[in-house]
């Protein structure tokens, strides 16, 4: 059998709560996150940037093959550079969200990524969220959560989320865009969102985040017999 990496990976559908939930874990265990999603999200401002059609399988992944992407801890959470630019606000915006699921469908642009997040993680200690970490990226991981809620909840999550940054779209065009994610993502030919066999299902429909951090924090904890390297001292329900 092969060595276990000490990982955790998190996969599952847009808007599951996985980046919230996964930085307060990496926090409480002591972990490095690495948000997958930024990584792509970064590659798809680069090509909009430039004016490359997405639909242009050849420019875009000569594009993700020449931007330079990198992850770095910041005060507020994880901070994106692009060519060693922040672009952490930028990437989150309406037209990254729409076109990223189009730019990370192709192979050369998966690899590239892949590539970087499994040297990120080579040294372990390291919390990565994405659709294709279980599955891919990091099968030998210790600890594989599949993280879900309704699409009804998982639409409120980012309309909130999308309010609080003054962007104005309608409750109903974000859910759409959340099923509109979620199917491309799930039925493209490379590394497809999907559930391995020995990931752990979470459904996080009325849960708070601490509740799904406590009980995140309480699986890893049986599974490698560790403690947690910060503050293990808070109480939390558990379902
Ligand atoms: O997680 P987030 O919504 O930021 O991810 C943005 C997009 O990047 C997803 O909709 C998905 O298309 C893609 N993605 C992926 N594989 C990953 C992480 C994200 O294909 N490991």
């Amino acid at each position: 059998m092969r060595q276990k990496t000490r990982a955790i990976a998190i996969d599952g559908p847009s808007g599951a709560g996985k980046s919230t939930v996964a930085k307060a874990v990496a926090k409480k265990l002591g972990f490095q996150y690495i948000d997958t999603g930024a990584m792509y999200r970064a590659v798809t401002l680069g090509v909009l940037r430039e004016g490359i059609p997405v639909d242009n399988e050849a420019a875009v992944t000569e594009k993700s093959c020449r931007c330079s992407i990198s992850l770095q801890e910041g005060i507020g959470g994880t901070l994106v550079f692009l060519d060693g630019e922040d672009v952490s606000e930028e990437i989150r915006g309406p037209e990254v969200t729409a076109n990223v699921s189009a730019v990370c469908s192709y192979g050369g642009v998966r690899e590239a990524m892949v590539a970087q997040q499994r040297a990120m993680a080579d040294g372990g200690g390291v919390i990565m969220d994405g659709r294709d970490i279980g599955s891919h990226v990091l099968p030998n991981a210790m600890l594989k959560i599949f993280m879900t809620a309704s699409s009804e909840e998982r639409g409120r999550r980012r309309h909130k989320e999308w309010q609080e940054k003054g962007i104005s779209m309608s409750l109903e065009e974000t859910i759409e865009d959340i099923n509109r994610r979620d199917h491309l993502d799930s039925t493209r030919a490379l590394n497809p969102l999907c559930r391995t066999e020995d990931a752990i299902l979470l459904d996080t429909d009325g849960m708070s985040v601490d509740q799904v951090v406590a009980w995140i924090v309480r699986q890893w904890q049986q599974i490698s017999g560790e403690e947690g390297a910060h503050d293990l001292s808070f109480h939390a329900d558990h379902r």
